[in-house]
């Protein structure tokens, strides 16, 4: 975005769909409200993954939610901006699923919008939380802290009291940048708890890029590998070409 999100890519090798990158007609958001409907029980996923240790800190479960109002021009998963397609979750169950991860530091939600679906991930949190108090949260979001604070929804509003961290803004192609977990240097870290207020200097001035590759076998027995994180920009399109080059057919992830 690049990348006010992290990002997820996903190949399936022996898969016939190739990879389809949507042009976006604008880079405004045309309506900041319009999402799924504010409904708690269920969430729309793209990806999910219980071991990520490139958005934030620690090694995470990371949710990449379906929806995204945002066209930032460049956003690295494209596909997740649709208002339909992916996976509806059951609340419940995935907060079971997710309370049964061991060895992780917390959850970061990534897009598509989590603020779009607040409720539903506020659901979640709870539901985690209750059980698991040690786990920290964060967000990625396309909104800004102080639109959210001004005129978010109640349910924005609810979700942003529960995050540890909170990364806001939406991607602007002409500021990419490698700084800690964004994408362009417009976006910015913000420390909503006192949690890791102590690490403040050191991750907001932290430059790099990390990109982890995961590689496994499907149900099917299909190799299966997908790489999370922020890349540099058109990393993307040059290593999905690489990997078209060298025969391996890829997938997008929704
Ligand atoms: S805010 Fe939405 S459109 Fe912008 S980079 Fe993130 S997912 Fe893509």
């Amino acid at each position: 975005m690049r990348f006010a999100c992290g990002g997820i890519s996903r190949f399936i090798d022996q898969t016939g769909a190739g990879l389809a990158m949507l042009k976006m007609a604008t880079d405004r958001v045309e309506n900041p409200r319009s999402c799924w409907p504010n409904q708690c029980e269920v969430l729309h996923l793209a990806q999910k993954t219980d071991a990520c240790t490139v958005l934030g800190l620690g090694r995470r479960a990371v949710l990449w939610v379906q929806g995204c109002p945002f066209r930032c021009p460049g956003c690295v998963a494209p596909e997740t901006q649709p208002f339909r397609g992916g996976e509806t979750v059951d609340v419940g169950t995935l907060a079971d699923e997710l309370n049964r991860v061991p060895d992780i530091e917390g959850l970061t939600f990534s897009g598509g919008e989590p603020f779009a679906q607040a409720a539903a991930l506020a659901n979640l949190i709870d539901q985690i939380r209750n059980r698991r108090p040690d786990l920290s949260f964060m967000s990625y979001t396309g909104f800004t802290l102080e639109y959210l604070v001004e005129h978010g929804t109640n349910a924005q509003k609810t979700l942003l009291r529960q995050l540890d961290i909170l990364i806001d803004g939406s991607y602007q192609a002409d500021r990419h940048t490698n700084l800690r977990w964004r994408g362009s240097d417009n976006q910015r870290v913000h420390f909503l708890t006192d949690r890791y207020r102590h690490l403040e200097h050191d991750l907001l001035n932290d430059r790099g890029t990390w990109l982890e590759f995961v590689y496994h076998s499907s149900e099917q027995g299909e190799p299966v590998g997908w790489w999370m994180g922020i890349p540099p920009q058109a990393f993307r399109e040059a290593f999905e070409k690489k990997m078209r080059d060298s025969g391996i057919r890829w997938a997008v992830s929704s």
